[in-house]
Parts: C-alpha cells; structure tokens; sequence
C-alpha cells in the first residue's frame, strides 16, 4: 500500500460516516502531506472501490461520494443540509428475498428524510 493510500483510508476511516467527495477527501490530504496531486487522490479513489476497500455512492444532485463501509447498506439522505447517514438494511433485504424467491445481488437504496439536527433546528 502507498502512503497515499493509507492517508486517504486514514482520511475516510476518520470521518466516516460522513460520505466525503473526492475533492473533500483531496482537501483533507493536503492538509497532511501539502503536495499531493488531486489526480492522484482521484486514482487511488478509483482504485479503493475496485479493490472493495470502499464504496461509491452516485448522487442524484451534486458530486459523488465514497464510503468508508464498503458492504452494503442503505442512506439515509436529508434533504435540507444533504447530509448522509448510514441505514443498515439487512432484514427489509431478507424480505425483498422472500417476496422474490432469489437473492438480492445488489442494491442502491437512499430515502429522503429531514435529519434530527435539522429537525431541532426547525423546531426552535
Ligand atoms: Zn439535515
Ligand atoms: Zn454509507
């Protein structure tokens, strides 16, 4: 593993579940080690989800995001500050499996929802 690497695995280990950007991500390895390239956090991104190190998450609105929990799960989006929480899933999986009668190989699933911070926010 390069250094690079384990810098960027540190970055998302530690901010999980935060479901940075890649430009985030280059952001914060900056921070770190002043003269990385973003080209290069961009590959070794590239190459993490490849190698199931982490995960990849399309938005519907706004750039990508990667994900520190490779296996999967549900995400809880809110749509007032866009925040993205983690939603484990596992037994509506298991339902899905029983109404299909075959195995779910793969998922993406993200419900909309206004997050309890903003919740608070709305309620002061
Ligand atoms: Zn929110
Ligand atoms: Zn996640």
């Amino acid at each position: 593993m390069t250094r690079q690497r384990a810098l960027i695995l540190g970055i998302m280990r530690e901010k999980c579940p935060e479901h940075l950007t890649a430009d985030e991500i280059f952001s914060h390895a900056r921070q770190a080690m002043p003269h990385i390239a973003r080209g290069t956090v961009y590959r070794n991104l590239k190459l993490m989800e490849l190698d199931g190190e982490i995960g990849h998450l399309e938005m519907p609105d706004g750039p990508d995001r990667y994900d520190a929990n490779p296996t999967p799960h549900g995400h809880l989006l809110c749509d007032s500050c866009g925040d993205l929480a983690d939603l484990p899933v596992v037994g509506l999986i298991r339902d899905i499996e029983s109404a299909i009668g075959t195995e779910v190989r793969g998922y993406t699933l993200t419900i909309r929802y206004i997050c309890p911070k903003c919740r608070a926010k709305n309620a002061q």
